[in-house]
């Protein structure tokens, strides 16, 4: 249990109105209770702390789980709703975007005496700002990822294709101690590179081509994110110019982060300039994300999001072009908000690299 995680889980209750809250997600369990299996749910009240698993994760919980009662359930959702009859609780925050519809019938059905209230994007919004705990394990992956690249690079060469190179990458990462990778890695060559989200191929680098590499480590949980496109043998000087409008688009972004900052003004920082050197078409995703339990949590640095940065949020820039058929130019890091400005987690370098020469 990490107390002051519960404390900000009771304030929460207190202002929704709500007796308790039934936490389903395994990122918001482990978050709340230290609990790092992959089924169970914890349930939060005012004064009572309840964790409850299978038969499976018994010993486990046990081991992981602190200052929670323990329950073992055969029929998760009948007893979990049984515990929250029995305590008398009647108004139950629950987290819509775990519980399926399916779900929730059973639960309504089991739990007749009271209502289940549906949790607000907001409840994730807890997990925003990081404690020294969760910031130490997201910069020890994200060093340990920036790590593997650069180990790959002597690999970066005309010939080699992107599935190779996406295994590689991985291995690398899993080999230097990361438990897991932490989304599909994108290796994205020539014009493959147009596609923001291309899966890699058995296609082929060649001479003269930018690769946009997106990849990442789960560490005790946490995710690191980090993009990197560099150019293989030569770059012209169109992709130098993309390049280069990326990589200020980033900086500029990167140079307003510090708390009291809205997220939709560093968005705004990296798109205007974008949009300025006339490409802003080719820039349609958001400019970044959190990064934490999740490789994409709150908050959201996009065009219309409101939310304000605070110091200990860990946050991506990662601002991008692509233009069909030609190929594209991505930029990320992830940073964490310092007081007075920010501190780049990930460490591979951000200027052009012609590599495989
Ligand atoms: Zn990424
Ligand atoms: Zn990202």
């Amino acid at each position: 249990m990490v107390p002051n995680r519960i404390a900000a889980a009771r304030e929460y209750l207190k202002r929704m109105d709500l007796d308790a809250l039934l936490v389903t997600s395994m990122h918001n369990i482990r978050y709340f209770s230290g609990f790092t299996g992959s089924d169970g749910v914890v349930v939060i009240s005012g004064d009572g702390l309840w964790f409850l698993t299978d038969s499976r994760y018994r010993t486990q919980a046990e081991e992981e789980v602190h200052g929670f009662s323990l329950i073992e359930y055969r029929r998760k959702l009948e007893e979990c709703a049984a515990l929250l009859g029995e305590q008398g609780f009647v108004r139950v925050g629950f987290e819509a975007s775990s519980v399926t519809v399916a779900q929730h019938a059973l639960l309504k059905e089991a739990f007749p005496s009271g209502t289940l209230v549906a949790l607000p994007g907001e409840f994730d919004s807890m997990r925003a700002v990081k404690d020294q705990e969760e910031l130490a394990a997201l910069e020890k992956i994200a060093t340990l990822a920036s790590h593997a690249f650069l180990a790959l690079i002597p690999e970066i060469k005309p010939g080699v294709t992107e599935r190779r190179l996406a295994l590689r990458l991985e291995w690398l990462l899993r080999e230097a101690g990361a438990d897991a990778a932490s989304f599909d890695f994108i290796v994205a060559s020539g014009p493959r590179g147009g596609l923001p989200h291309a899966h890699p191929t058995d296609r082929a680098i060649g001479f003269g081509e930018l690769v946009t590499f997106d990849f990442g480590g789960v560490l005790g949980g946490y995710c690191s994110d980090e993009t990197v496109t560099v150019a293989v043998g030569s770059a012209d000087l169109r992709q130098q110019e993309i390049y280069r409008t990326v990589k200020e688009a980033h900086d500029l972004a990167l140079e307003l982060v510090r708390p009291g900052v809205t997220c939709r003004e560093v968005d705004a920082a990296a798109r205007d300039h974008i949009t300025g050197k006339g490409f802003g078409e080719f820039f349609g995703h958001g400019t970044g994300h959190g990064v934490g339990l999740d490789i994409h949590e709150k908050p959201v640095v996009s065009l219309r999001s409101e939310e304000i940065l605070e110091e200990g949020m860990v946050i991506t820039i990662e601002p991008g072009i692509y233009l069909p058929q030609w190929g594209g130019v991505r930029i990320e890091d992830t940073l964490c908000v310092t007081r007075d400005g920010s501190r780049i987690l990930t460490k591979v370098p951000k200027e052009l690299m012609i590599l495989g020469t």
